[in-house]
């Protein structure tokens, strides 16, 4: 049998830097663990333009139509911030994100408990806190018609319409109670079904589709409530599915329990392939950070979970992908820290490179 294929877009900035250590992740699992995988390096973003012309090329887009996973670094920097449109950085990732139709976002807020201290919440509010939030990413009222800003008696009137077929509610509701049957099975879905037709709708097909997870305990809430309740008792969720505005905003709220940046992974998903697993992007939730950019102080975490998080979702190695949670558990509370991690300004953190060796060696 062939190894599973992944295809690496390290894109700009630090996405290279931290891109570089997940590889010598992967190398430690091939030869430590046996674990091998088909790895193929391709460009996106800035390093795409440079090279072609275009933020993606058409080679590197059928190449992540076909591979079981795409692992994407970050995208943009300031050298293309004058380019049109058309071709900025952050095309490629549209137009990725488009075109392998992935439609479920997840987005984990996990908060390692060494790191506890960094949270906007108390510490014994989010110490071992585990949620993944499951957010519609291709629809609603980011891409509802009609849309734009209009006159209406001399005024101008600005429109955006919310806009929900059963079809995909239903598709991302199976992937939210996929992911709840692999983790507690327990499911909250989040509208305002008390205000908006298409949280009615929502509510109805979350409700049927229930019907074919019999094991999972669903639950539905006002996503305002939601907001409140996790910044009020945050642990009492597991899997929350919510729409693409309210899991925009939620999911950021999520972040903010946990820390820093350079610690979020997440992973964006899509129609299932002929191996029966979803198509699947996995990338770090930050950028390219231009101002550490080339220093060796990017914080390759992030990255390295969306890995964990492949390896999970994509490869069926569970297992593994714990492995590389509690390594990390265990540098962080072994207090070893990136910039990102330290609170002081004048004290020295390891580098990239430092805290892949730190990570591998545990
Ligand atoms: P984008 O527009 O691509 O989302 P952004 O402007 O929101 O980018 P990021 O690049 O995500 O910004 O990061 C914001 C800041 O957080 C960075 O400038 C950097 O200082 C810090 N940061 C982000 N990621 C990391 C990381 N992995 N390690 C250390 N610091 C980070
Ligand atoms: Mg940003």
């Amino acid at each position: 049998m062939s190894n599973p294929s992944l295809l690496i877009l390290p894109g700009d900035g630090i996405g290279q830097e931290v891109m570089a250590e997940v590889r010598r992740v992967i190398d430690w699992f091939g030869a430590k663990r046996d674990i091998h995988f088909d790895v193929s390096e391709d460009l996106v973003g800035g390093a795409a333009y440079d090279k072609h012309g275009t933020p993606l090329h058409d080679d590197t887009m059928a190449k992540a139509q076909e591979v079981d996973a795409v692992l994407l670094g970050a995208v943009g920097g300031p050298a293309y911030d004058d380019l049109d449109f058309s071709v900025k950085p952050e095309r490629g990732l549209l137009r990725l994100r488009k075109e392998m139709d992935l439609f479920a976002n997840l987005r984990p807020a996990q908060c390692f408990d060494a790191l506890a201290d960094f949270s906007s919440l108390k510490k014994e509010l989010v110490a071992g806190l585990d949620i993944m939030i499951v957010r519609e990413l291709t629809s609603g009222v980011y891409f509802g018609e009609p849309r734009g800003i209009h006159m209406e008696d001399n005024m101008r009137v600005g429109i955006n319409t919310q806009r929900y077929t059963e079809a995909e509610i239903e598709r991302g509701a199976r992937a939210a109670f996929d992911m709840a049957m692999k983790r507690s099975k327990k499911l909250c879905s989040m509208e305002k079904a008390n205000v908006m037709e298409s949280g009615i709708l929502w509510r109805d097909v979350v409700t049927e589709v229930h019907a074919d997870y019999p094991e999972v305990e669903l639950s539905h809430m006002y996503a305002d409530n939601g907001a409140m309740q996790l910044v009020r008792a945050p642990k009492q969720f597991d899997v929350i599915y919510t729409d693409n505005l309210f899991g925009d905003i939620l999911s950021d709220c999520a972040a903010m329990l946990t820390g820093s940046l350079g610690m979020l992974p997440s992973a964006s998903l899509g129609a299932p392939m002929a191996n029966g697993r979803p198509k699947a992007m996995y990338e770090p939730v930050h950028g390219s950070a231009p101002d550490i950019t080339g220093q060796g102080k990017a914080n390759p975490i992030a990255c390295i979970l969306s890995f964990a998080m492949a390896l999970r979702y994509s490869f069926d190695q569970g297992d593994e992908a714990a492995r590389i949670e509690a390594a990390i558990e265990k540098v962080l509370a072994d207090g070893v820290r990136t910039g990102d991690l330290l609170g002081d300004e004048d004290t020295v953190g390891v580098s990239t490179s430092g805290m892949t060796d730190a990570i591998l060696a545990a």
